[in-house]
């Protein structure tokens, strides 16, 4: 083999699965089509993508939230109080503190909101990937592969690497979907939107904000010049010509009902509500990830999100397997973690595409979901959507924490969980000094770290058994039951020695 793993695709899932990889000392390498990753290339500046709290957690566990944030265009800290900050954002950050929900418990420095560019991100992940050094060859996009028992064969025009495994992050159109054969059932699209940053002759003409209109939305704001349209007519007719001024301009006069005049388009992008997930993120040693394996209206910016959560739920398990101490059906519970969560962003993507639809009845559904949603205890529940705190995998065990991010704990010694995350190794945690917890730990040697330290506040929390993705995955409060952890070792971490 030349290497472990090659992935197709640098962009930020490609980049991030990399890393992820890479800790877990798994030999890399990324093909990426595009030539050069710092012009604005994809879609310029308008790329700004918003963060969700399992996201920013990424960032945070792996020691690059100072990075993130200095690369944000935006951020808003959940727990920050006081000025500057507006009165709704104070709200949430009320909901944030809420320690008897197991879903905002302890989120720590998570708990905030980013909007970031993706070439800032990506900027980020690079270096990331190469400090880490994983390979990364641009202007070589992945053409063919041929796959076997025991391992892949990957082209990049005249380049032929032989592979482990192949994972396609290769976004939207995946070329390794196709190639592979990935069944992708979905909608096809009927909306035709623009995402654009533009000048204007007479910016007073346009409404600030979101503004439904009776033939689609248009979004002007929140920066200036920042101006997205939603059309109901059908897809655009070629996704891929380029855009141009007078596009644009018939787009946003059509939608918003006036006459305003664009004198200059400096990015722009075109989207529309296709919206498909492959039926499973494996097929034999090609795996998807990413806008690979889902595709949906960027409205309500899950996304890039989802991939993150994708990254980090397969990098420890592909790893785990390429290094041959996984169990069997362990790369098999990437799809049945992930899948139900990408089936949900598609599905709430799509509601809120619909809920933009002029039709007539549109005003009386949006107001009746503006109702249901308004009273205190279901707009938090609303909040916990948005942020992606809800989002939780079901596995065995019945402690309210299995099967959610783990909480960023604090201990005596003044450091936190997350902090502990960095290598990304799997953690077994001993709260109360109990030999028989590291006994136990012990004979998972080299597959986690054992760390015996007390927890800064009261609590009846006694262990915990952390996955490298950050999610528990056996917990105990009072007397731990060793039974139980034995079985949660070996289920994630294979047979003991
Ligand atoms: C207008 C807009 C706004 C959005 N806002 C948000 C938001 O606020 N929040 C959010 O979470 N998401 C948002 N999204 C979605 C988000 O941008 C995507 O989900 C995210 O970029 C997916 O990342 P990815 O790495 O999977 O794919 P991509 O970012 O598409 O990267 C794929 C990479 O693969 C490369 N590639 C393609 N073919 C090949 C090949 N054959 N070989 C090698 N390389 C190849 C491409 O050049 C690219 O670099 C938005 C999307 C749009 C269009």
């Amino acid at each position: 083999m030349d290497y472990d793993v090659v992935i197709a695709g640098a962009g930020p899932v490609g980049l991030l699965l990399a890393c992820e990889l890479r800790l877990a000392g798994i030999s890399v390498l990324v093909f990426e089509k595009l030539a050069n990753p710092n012009l604005p290339i994809k879609d310029g500046p308008v790329g700004a993508r918003a963060l969700n709290i399992p996201s920013i957690e990424v960032f945070y566990r792996r020691g690059l939230l100072p990075a993130l944030k200095k690369g944000a265009l935006k951020w808003i800290d959940m727990s920050m109080s006081g000025e500057g900050v507006e009165a709704a954002e104070r709200g949430v950050a009320a909901n944030y503190s809420d320690n008897s929900d197991p879903e905002l418990f302890g989120r720590g420095p998570a708990a905030a909101y980013g909007v970031i560019t993706t070439q800032a991100l990506e900027t980020l992940l690079s270096e990331r990937a190469a400090e880490l050094k994983a390979e990364i060859r641009r202007g070589a996009g992945l053409t063919a592969f041929s796959a076997d028992d025991s391992g892949v064969t990957v082209y990049a025009g005249e380049t032929q690497v032989r592979s482990g495994w192949l994972v396609g992050c290769d976004g939207g159109r995946s070329t390794v979907r196709k190639l592979a054969g990935f069944e992708f059932p979905g909608t096809d699209p009927k909306v035709c939107g623009y995402s654009a940053t533009v000048e204007f002759a007479d910016p007073e003409k346009l409404s600030s904000g979101w503004v439904r209109t009776a033939r689609g939305a248009y979004v002007n704001g929140p920066m200036p010049g920042r101006i997205l349209t939603v059309e109901f007519d059908g897809p655009p007719k070629d996704r891929d010509a380029s855009i141009t001024l007078e596009e644009l301009q018939t787009s946003l006069r059509r939608v918003s009902g006036t006459d305003a005049t664009l004198t200059a388009v400096h990015a722009a992008t075109r989207w529309t509500d296709n919206a498909r997930q492959a039926s499973t993120y494996r097929l034999g040693r090609v795996l998807l990830a990413g806008d690979a394996a889902h595709v949906f209206a960027p409205i309500g910016g899950e996304g890039l999100n989802l991939g993150i959560g994708d990254a980090v739920n397969l990098g420890w398990k592909l790893a785990a397997t390429v290094n041959r101490w996984a169990p069997e059906t362990l790369l098999d519970t990437y799809t049945t973690e992930r899948h139900p969560i990408g089936a949900w962003a598609l599905n709430w993507a799509t509601a809120q595409v619909a809920l933009m639809a002029p039709r007539h009845h549109r005003r009386a559904r949006v107001s009746v979901l503006a109702d249901l949603i308004g009273g205190g205890g279901r707009a938090k529940s609303l909040a916990k959507r948005i942020s992606g705190v809800w989002q939780r995998y079901d596995l065995p065990g019945d402690h309210p924490l299995v099967g959610r991010s783990a909480p960023d704990l604090e201990f005596e010694d003044g450091t936190k969980l997350g902090e502990h995350c960095r290598d990304g190794s799997a953690l077994l945690y001993d709260f109360v000094d109990d030999a028989r917890i590291s006994g136990l730990g012990a004979r998972w040697r080299g597959r986690l770290r054992i760390i015996t330290l007390r927890l800064k506040k009261n609590s009846d929390l006694t262990a915990l058994f952390v996955r490298p993705d950050g999610f528990v995955a056996w917990a105990a409060n009072g007397p731990p039951d060793l039974n139980r952890a034995a079985s949660a070792l070996s289920t994630w971490l294979g047979n003991s020695e």
